[in-house]
């Protein structure tokens, strides 16, 4: 299992999902170890120890860990959309769509610009009202926007 072999040290945190890379990181704390040793063992910066440490406190944000595991690794079949197996996320660190108040959004928006999904994506988002992170290239606040605005469109045409 994936979060066994985080823990042992034995698998880069990068090819771990969100919700995996928290569990890893509530187990090992669980066990006694300080974030640095956390981060030692996971090949993780201390910073994304305590960001997981956080989510793992607050299960109020699991809708967005779930969310980002849903959209990242979601088990194939299953009702998930096909478009998820092209989604360029997978391919890099999903924090990157999730940073802190406050934090850039540059390199997610980066990612989003050259994603073939992308309008698959963001359509996912609004439909299902997606209040986090960076999906489609937009952040929530600018997908609120687009929201009102084809709403406003739709009802003029
Ligand atoms: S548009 Fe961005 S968030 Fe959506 S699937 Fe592509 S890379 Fe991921």
């Amino acid at each position: 299992m994936a979060v066994d072999r985080a823990c042992a040290g034995e698998l880069p945190a990068g090819r771990l999902t969100v919700s995996e890379r928290t569990a890893a990181v509530s187990r090992l704390t669980r066990s006694g170890l300080s974030a640095r040793q956390v981060s030692a063992r996971m090949g993780v910066s201390p910073r994304t120890v305590v960001r997981a440490r956080r989510r793992a406190e607050q299960p109020g944000d699991l809708s967005t860990v779930e969310a980002v595991a849903r959209l990242l690794v979601g088990p194939a079949g299953n009702g998930r959309e096909a478009w998820r197996d092209e989604a360029l996320c997978r391919e890099v660190d999903a924090e990157l769509f999730f940073p802190e108040r406050g934090g850039s959004v540059r390199e997610a928006k980066r990612v989003c610009a050259s994603c073939p999904v992308r309008a698959e994506c963001l359509d996912w988002a609004i439909t299902h009202d997606q209040r986090y992170g960076v999906w489609g290239g937009l952040t929530p606040n600018e997908r609120m926007q687009l929201h009102r605005h084809r709403g406003r469109t739709e009802r003029a045409g």
